[in-house]
C-alpha cells in the first residue's frame, strides 16, 4: 500500500484505540497526552534512555498556551512560566522601533490566555509527568528500528514488534520514520543561520542599567543587518534568555559546538550598549546551526491509521 493524500476515517470503538507514538519529544508527549485526553490507550516509545534535557528559552504564544491550559498543565507549568509584560523592538544601535507596555493585558484581552516564556527543560519535564498521570506507558530507550504501513506494526531495535490501531510519528526533525513513509531520504535543509543560547541569572546582576530591561519579564528584540537578537525571561523571570542569530559559518554536518564567546561578542560589538554589556556577562555560549524541513504532502496513509505529527514553527 502507498501512502496517498487522502485517508479514510477509522473506526473508533467505545473503549478507545490503541495509538502508538514514536519519539518522545515535545511533540510525541503532547500528542500522548491530546490522545490520551480523548479516550485512547497510548504507549510512547522513545529511543533515549532518558529525557534529554538540553535547549533553554521557548516561547509559547497564546494558540499554544491555550492547548497547555486544555491539557491540564497550567497549574504546574504557572510557577516557572514568565509572561513578558512589554515587547520590545529595536534597531541594532538601541534605537527604539516599536513598542507595547500593555504586552501582556492586550494579549490576554485579545486571545484569553497570556504568553508564556517558558525554559524547555521545564516544559518537558510537565508534558512527561502529565502524560504518566493520564495513564500513558513511555517506554525509554525503545528505538523504532523498522514500520510495517499495510499491518500498523513497528519492530524495535530490540526485535520486539508491536501493532496499534494507530501510529503516530513524532521523532523529530531528523525523522528516519519520515524517510520510510515516503521512501526516499530527506534530511532537514540549512536555513543559513545559526543561533548562540546564552543565559544570565537575573539575581547575578546588579547594574541599574541592565536590570531595567531584564529583572522585569520582557520580550526585547534587536534588529540588524544580517543578524538580530532576542531576549526574554524564563523560570519566573529569575533566568534572562536570549538567542543571537548570526549567518550560519559551522562547518556542513556539525549542528551543535561550544561558542568561543569573543566572537560572538566581536559579532555584535557596534550594537546597542545594552546588549553589549549583556553579552560582557556570559560565560558559556553554545552554536546552534537552525535547520528546517519544508512542509510534506502527505501526512497520513490513505487508511489513516499512520500519521505524521510536526512540530511547526
Ligand atoms: C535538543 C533540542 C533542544 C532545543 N532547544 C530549543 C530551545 O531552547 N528553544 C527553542 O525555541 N527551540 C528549541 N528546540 C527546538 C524545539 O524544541 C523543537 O522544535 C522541538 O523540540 C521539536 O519537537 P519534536 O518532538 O518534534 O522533536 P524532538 O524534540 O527532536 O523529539 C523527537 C524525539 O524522537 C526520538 N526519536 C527519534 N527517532 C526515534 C526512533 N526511531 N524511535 C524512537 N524514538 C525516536 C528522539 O530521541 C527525540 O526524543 C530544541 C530542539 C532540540 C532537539
Amino acid at each position: 500500500m502507498s501512502p496517498s493524500a487522502t485517508t479514510t476515517a477509522v473506526f473508533v470503538p467505545s473503549d478507545g484505540l490503541n495509538v502508538l507514538v514514536i519519539g518522545g519529544g515535545l511533540c510525541g508527549l503532547g500528542t500522548a497526552i491530546s490522545t490520551s485526553l480523548a479516550g485512547h490507550s497510548v504507549t510512547v516509545f522513545e529511543a533515549a534512555p532518558e529525557l534529554h534535557e538540553i535547549g533553554a528559552g521557548l516561547q509559547i504564544t497564546p494558540n499554544a498556551n491555550r492547548l497547555l491550559k486544555r491539557w491540564g498543565l497550567w497549574e504546574s507549568l504557572a510557577p516557572v512560566a514568565a509572561a513578558p509584560q512589554q515587547l520590545s523592538i529595536r534597531r541594532f544601535d538601541g534605537r527604539l522601533l516599536a513598542q507595547r507596555l500593555d504586552y501582556d493585558e492586550e494579549t490576554k484581552r485579545k486571545y484569553g490566555v497570556p504568553t508564556w516564556c517558558l525554559h524547555r527543560v521545564d516544559l518537558q519535564q510537565a508534558l512527561l509527568r502529565r502524560a504518566t498521570e493520564l495513564g500513558v506507558e513511555i517506554r525509554f530507550g525503545q528505538r523504532v528500528h523498522d514500520i510495517d504501513f499495510e499491518r500498523n506494526q513497528i519492530t524495535l531495535q530490540s526485535g520486539e514488534t508491536a501493532v496499534g490501531d494507530v501510529v503516530i510519528a513524532a521523532d523529530g526533525l531528523w525523522s528516519a520514520v519520515r524517510n520510510k513513509f515516503l521512501g526516499i531520504e530527506t534530511p532537514p535543509k540549512p536555513t543559513g543561520d545559526l543561533a548562540y543560547r546564552v543565559t544570565i541569572n537575573v539575581d547575578e546582576v546588579d547594574d541599574p542599567e541592565l536590570l531595567e530591561v531584564i529583572q522585569k519579564p520582557g520580550n526585547n528584540i534587536w534588529i540588524g543587518p544580517s543578524r538580530h537578537a532576542v531576549g526574554y525571561n524564563v523560570r519566573n523571570g529569575k533566568l534572562f534568555n536570549m538567542v543571537l542569530l548570526v549567518p550560519d559559518d559551522l562547518p556542513e554536518g556539525v549542528r551543535k559546538q561550544p561558542g568561543n564567546i569573543a566572537e560572538m561578542r566581536k559579532l555584535f560589538e557596534d550594537w546597542d550598549p545594552i546588549l553589549t554589556k549583556l553579552l560582557a556577562r556570559v560565560e558559556k555560549v553554545e552554536k546552534w546551526k537552525l535547520m528546517h524541513h519544508p512542509p510534506l504532502e502527505r501526512l497520513a496513509t490513505d487508511t489513516g491509521r499512520f500519521l505524521i505529527a510536526y512540530v511547526c514553527l
